[in-house]
């Protein structure tokens, strides 16, 4: 099972695999860009009950790095800096639920922050599909396999290949993708409010982590 990990590791230099936290090389490397696409996967919806187990990220040149996530493990200094580092916007598709993940595990405050699934409810008002699946498609003219969505990721030293690529393209789109919804947002003089709705982000998450919801209906 681990040589599925090294085949794909060494056909495609744009892809490396890291265990517990970012190297420094990486870091330094992701400090680099305006903008970093992440995503993560986990055993499961509820963080306070489903272990966090790998965490994806892309740079705009496309080099993606996937992080195995220890049972247990509370921290992760290299992504802690580059995730609070100011001058970096990080990608998500549904954001809320990969920066709960960050906070809750490794107390790690993310910001900037641009979430492609507000971005597109906000342009995307011809339509009610949301899923990065239906977005790649419609934006980038790409159809993403999505079956290893619903996979075993706590076996995290014997990850199939096509779970890695699985997880590699849940990142490598986003930065494009964010680019062409900006230009929609823009257009549709929606720009200025898709900004204020990123910036409540962390309030939301603040507020599922402590169990409240819907505190804003009536
Ligand atoms: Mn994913």
């Amino acid at each position: 099972m681990t040589d599925s990990l090294d085949k794909i590791v060494s056909k495609n230099n744009n892809f490396q695999v890291c265990d517990r936290d970012l190297s420094l090389e990486i870091l330094q490397r992701y400090s680099k860009a305006d903008a970093i696409a992440i995503d993560t996967e986990t055993m499961g919806l509820i963080p306070q009950r489903d272990r966090l187990c790998l965490v994806q990220l892309s740079d705009p040149s496309g080099y993606v790095t996937a992080i195995r996530i220890e049972k247990g493990q509370k921290e992760a200094p290299n992504l802690k800096q580059l995730l609070e580092n100011q001058n970096i916007v990080k990608i998500f598709h549904y954001a809320r639920f990969d920066v709960g993940q960050f906070k809750y595990n490794f107390a790690i405050e993310t910001t900037p922050i641009f979430c492609t699934k507000v971005a597109s409810k906000l342009a995307r008002t011809y339509t009610g599909s949301h899923g990065l699946k239906n977005l790649v498609q419609e934006l980038e003219g790409v159809e993403l396999d999505k079956s290893s969505q619903s996979s075993d990721w706590g076996n995290s030293e014997n990850l199939s290949q096509a779970q890695l690529s699985y997880a590699a393209n849940d990142v490598r789109y986003l930065i494009p993708l964010r680019e062409q919804l900006i230009t929609m947002l823009q257009r549709e003089e929606r720009w200025e409010l898709a900004q204020k709705c990123m910036n409540v982000i962390p309030v939301f998450v603040e507020l599922d982590l402590m169990y409240y919801k819907d505190i804003f209906e009536h």
